[in-house]
């Protein structure tokens, strides 16, 4: 069932590449969360290394069963007492939405000598019930811990409403990269905008078509999850 559903959704985003004319490369994350490490290995058997996760104890515990060359990223929302945790297992942590977490992502990175990319998580649609900032604290935010060692600002990411018609989130998707775009243009020290992580099961076509380089899946990859969607 992973490797077809895999294949559905590598062949949809191939389509969704060709039909917006782009020519860079998108990463699919294979979101695991809830999911056992059979499953995850059956997807990285396909050929899958980067798994999205959005709890820092699921990834500690998959952590050691898995090989070591899986791509680790951390989704969720993070807690500032947890980030030593995962700081030495992640490549990249999509939800940093604050200047306190950034701090503690760089005091970690230094003292166990990694380098961690972080995105900044954006509230595009201004939902209360999400994490992240709003469109128009991210630079001020980024212009904050652009300069702290051990951390590099990479892009931005945000999780769009839940809708059945994934039209609807075309607004968010372009809001976010001309975002994208605005704050590289600031030509800020040590950062580099490079990294748009956007579009869910639902939407991710709909993403790339408005230039995500991350779409992080999981349902249609995994199937459903064994409990009802809470959001964050
Ligand atoms: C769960 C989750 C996803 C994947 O959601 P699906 O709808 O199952 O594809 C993507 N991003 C974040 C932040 C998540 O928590």
């Amino acid at each position: 069932m992973i490797q077809e559903n895999l294949a559905t959704v590598q062949n949809n985003i191939a389509s969704a590449v060709k039909r917006s004319g782009r020519n860079d490369d998108i990463t699919l994350i294979a979101v695991s969360k809830t999911k056992p490490v059979q499953m995850i290995r059956e997807a990285y058997d396909c050929g899958i290394r980067d798994f999205g996760e959005n709890k820092v104890q699921e990834i500690v515990e998959k952590y050691p069963e898995l090989p070591d060359d899986i791509r680790w990223h951390l989704i969720g929302h993070l807690q500032t007492n947890k980030v030593k945790y995962i700081i030495d297992k992640v490549v990249m942590i999509h939800s940093v939405d604050s200047e306190k977490l950034a701090l503690e992502i760089s005091r970690q990175a230094v003292k166990h000598g990694v380098c961690v990319d972080i995105l900044i998580e954006v509230n595009i649609a201004e939902e209360e019930s999400k994490f992240g900032v709003s469109a128009k604290d991210a630079l001020p935010l980024i212009e904050k811990i652009s300069r702290l060692p051990g951390i590099k600002v990479r892009g931005l990411m945000t999780v769009a409403p839940f809708t059945d018609d994934a039209d609807l989130n075309r607004p968010v998707f372009s809001a976010l990269r001309q975002l994208l775009v605005d704050i590289d243009s600031k030509n800020i020290d040590n950062v580099c905008m490079d990294c748009l992580s956007m579009g869910m099961s639902g939407d991710y076509e709909v993403a790339v078509e408005e230039g995500a380089t991350f779409v992080r899946v999981g349902t249609g990859i995994f199937g459903a999850r064994e409990y009802k969607r809470v959001e964050g």
